[in-house]
C-alpha cells in the first residue's frame, strides 16, 4: 500500500497536468477544474498527497479571499515560491491541480470555498486557516450563514491548526473559538464588518448581539439610535423598526464611550412591551455601564419608560423597571449571566477564555467598533492586528505602510489578514508589507480601463455584503449597477432587497443586465432615479468624459470584461 500509494499519485498527477495543458492548448479555460478531476479520479488522495511536506495556509470566507490569498501569496513570497490557486478555482479539484502544477515549493496559499473547509482541512493539514467573514450569498443553494459557522467551529475543534480570525465579525469569532485543541490557537484581526444582518443573534445562545456606535457618532449598527432626551417623556412614539431577519425581542443600542468600547458607555435600552401592559409602544431610558464590573453582561431586570427619557427623571435607587410615573413598564425576565450560560451550553468557550475586555485603539472605527452578545459570553476578542489609516499595525504596535494598488478600507483589512498569516510562518511584517504592493487587479476585479474618453473602475460585488463594501469604495461619479442571475450569480436576486441603496443617492444610476428590472425596482424603492441601458457600451455613450463606476454581480462582471475584451 505504501508503495502504491506514491506511483498512483505520480500517475494522477501527471494525468492531471496533461489534461490541464490539453485544455489550455484548446482554449477551454485554465484547465484547473478539470485536471483536478481527472487526478482526483485516479487516486482520491491525491490532494493529501501533493500537500504532504508543503506548509500551507487556507484563506476562507464569503467576500475577499480570492484578494486575500493573493495577498498572503505575495506576503509569504519572502520565504521562496509560493503555490496557490491564483484564478480563485477554490474547490479540491482547484486546489489539487494548484498544487500538481507548483510542483515542489515548500509552502502554499489556497482560497477554500466556505462549503469544502473542512474536507480541505482534513485533506491538507494546513498549519495556518484565515477566517474573514460570513454572510449570506447565492441565496437558492448556500447554507445559512450560522450553518457554515457551526460547520467551521466543529472541524476546528478536531484539528491542530493555526486560526487567523476576523474579531469584527461575530460568526467567524464564535467558529474561531473552537480551535481549542492541542497545537490550536487563535490571532485576532480588527478586519471590520460593515454587514451586520447575517449576525444580530448570537449562535451560540440565540441571543441579541450589541454593536457599539463609533465615536463620530455614526450608529455601527442599523436599530434605531434614540435621539438625546431634552425634557420629561414625550407621549409614547411608534416602535421600533425592526432590522430584516431579526425577531427582536430586547433591542439594545449601545452608545459608546470615546475610546468606542462598550464600558462606561451610555446604554440606550429599548424593550418590548409585555403583554400584560396592553400593548404599549416599547420605551427607551439611558443609564451608564460604568457602574458594573467590566466584561459583565447587564442583568436586565429591568424594563423601560416609553420615549426617551432624561437620567434625572428616574432617581438613583429607583427599580428600574417599576411603574413610578411611567405607565408602560413591562417587566423582563433576567438575562443569565455570562457564568451561568457557559455552564449550561455545551460547547461555549469558559468565560476564562474569552480575552478581556478590549481597550485597542481600533474599536474608535466604525467598522472596528465593539460588540458582545446580551446573554452569554461571546463577545469581540482584542485583536492582535489592526489597519490604522493606510498602515497595518502589528502585535508589537509596529506600524507598517501598505500603499495598495486595490482601493477600500476592506482591502488594507485583508492586507492585516495576509501579514498575520504570513507571520504564523515566520515572515518579517516589514519584510512582506511593500510586497503587498505588487498585487495589482485580480481576474479583473478593481481594473480601471479607458473606453472612449471613460476612465472605467470595475467592481465585482456578489452579495449584499459586497455590495456594501462597493459602494465605500466607489466614487461620487456615474454608476453603472449590472445584475445577472445565471447559475454561477445564484438564481435567486432577492438579495438585491437585503441591500441599501442610499448611498448611490444623489448620483447618476445606469442600470443594465439580465436582471435590470429587479434592481429598478428595488433602486425604486429607494427613491433613486435611474436610466436603463441595454448594454454597457451603451451606458459609456449616455455618461460624459471622466470616471465611471461599475458594480457588477459575477456573469455580468464577466460580460462587460467580454465586452471591454480585456483579459486581466
Ligand atoms: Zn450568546
Amino acid at each position: 500500500m505504501s508503495t502504491k500509494r506514491p506511483l498512483r499519485a505520480k500517475l494522477a498527477t501527471s494525468v492531471s497536468l496533461g489534461a490541464a495543458a490539453l485544455s489550455r492548448a484548446t482554449g477551454r479555460g485554465d484547465g484547473s477544474v478539470i485536471g483536478g478531476r481527472l487526478g482526483l479520479m485516479i487516486d482520491p488522495n491525491l490532494l493529501a498527497n501533493l500537500a504532504t511536506g508543503r506548509q500551507i495556509a487556507l484563506v476562507s470566507g464569503t467576500n475577499g479571499k480570492t484578494t486575500t490569498t493573493r495577498l498572503t501569496a505575495a506576503a509569504m513570497g519572502v520565504l521562496g515560491d509560493v503555490a496557490t490557486n491564483s484564478l480563485g478555482a477554490n474547490m479540491p479539484t482547484g486546489h489539487t491541480s494548484a498544487l500538481a502544477r507548483a510542483g515542489s515549493t515548500e509552502y502554499a496559499v489556497l482560497e477554500v470555498d466556505e462549503h469544502y473547509l473542512p474536507e480541505v482541512l482534513t485533506s491538507t493539514q494546513p498549519k495556518v486557516v484565515a477566517l474573514l467573514n460570513l454572510s449570506r450569498d447565492q441565496l437558492d443553494r448556500a447554507k445559512e450563514v450560522a450553518m457554515i459557522a457551526d460547520l467551521w467551529r466543529r472541524t476546528l475543534a478536531q484539528h491542530p491548526v493555526h486560526v487567523v480570525a476576523n474579531a469584527d465579525d461575530p460568526m467567524i469569532t464564535w467558529a474561531a473559538a473552537g480551535a481549542t485543541g492541542a497545537g490550536a490557537g487563535v490571532t485576532w484581526v480588527a478586519a471590520g464588518q460593515r454587514w451586520h444582518d447575517d449576525s444580530w443573534v448570537c449562535p451560540d445562545c440565540g441571543s441579541h448581539i450589541e454593536r457599539a456606535v463609533a465615536s463620530n457618532g455614526a450608529a455601527v449598527s442599523n436599530m434605531p439610535v434614540a435621539p438625546e432626551p431634552e425634557s420629561a417623556p414625550a407621549p409614547p412614539a411608534d416602535p421600533p423598526e425592526t432590522p430584516t431577519g431579526v425577531q427582536v425581542v430586547d433591542e439594545v443600542t449601545v452608545v459608546a464611550s470615546g475610546d468606542g468600547t462598550l464600558d462606561g458607555a451610555t446604554e440606550l435600552i429599548t424593550a418590548v412591551p409585555a403583554p400584560a401592559n396592553g400593548g404599549h409602544p416599547s420605551a427607551t431610558m439611558a443609564r451608564s455601564h460604568a457602574d458594573r464590573p467590566a466584561g459583565s453582561v447587564d442583568e436586565r431586570t429591568l424594563l423601560m419608560p416609553t420615549v426617551p427619557v432624561p437620567e434625572a427623571a428616574h432617581p438613583a435607587g429607583r427599580p428600574l423597571g417599576s411603574a413610578g410615573s411611567h405607565p408602560a413598564t413591562p417587566v423582563l425576565a433576567p438575562i443569565a449571566t455570562p457564568q451561568t450560560v457557559a455552564d449550561t451550553i455545551p460547547g461555549l468557550p469558559a468565560v476564562s477564555a474569552l480575552p478581556a475586555v478590549p481597550t485597542d485603539p481600533t474599536a474608535t472605527t466604525a467598522d472596528g467598533a465593539d460588540w458582545r452578545c446580551t446573554g452569554c459570553a461571546l463577545r469581540r476578542p482584542t485583536p492582535q492586528w489592526r489597519v490604522e489609516g493606510d498602515a497595518v499595525i502589528d502585535p508589537t504596535g509596529r506600524a507598517h505602510t501598505i500603499q495598495l494598488q486595490l482601493p477600500g478600507r476592506v482591502n488594507r483589512a485583508n492586507a492585516a489578514t495576509a501579514l498575520a498569516v504570513a507571520a504564523e510562518f515566520g515572515v518579517d511584517p516589514a519584510l512582506a508589507a511593500p510586497r503587498l504592493a505588487q498585487v495589482v487587479s485580480i481576474a479583473g476585479r478593481y481594473a480601471q480601463v479607458q473606453r472612449d474618453g471613460r476612465d472605467v473602475r470595475l467592481l465585482l460585488a456578489k452579495n449584499p455584503a459586497g455590495w456594501l463594501e462597493a459602494f465605500d469604495m466607489a466614487e461620487d461619479v456615474p454608476t453603472l449597477l449590472s445584475i445577472n442571475s445565471r447559475d454561477p450569480d445564484g438564481l435567486d436576486t432577492s438579495w438585491l432587497f437585503d441591500v441599501d441603496f442610499s448611498p448611490l443617492q444623489g448620483r447618476r444610476v445606469l442600470i443594465t443586465g439580465e436582471r435590470a428590472y429587479d434592481l429598478a425596482v428595488r433602486l425604486d424603492i429607494n427613491d433613486i432615479p435611474f436610466t436603463h441601458v441595454n448594454s454597457f457600451g451603451k451606458a459609456l455613450r449616455s455618461v460624459p468624459a471622466g470616471r465611471v463606476e461599475v458594480i457588477a454581480n459575477y456573469t455580468a462582471f464577466q460580460d462587460i470584461r467580454a465586452e471591454l475584451d480585456r483579459v486581466n
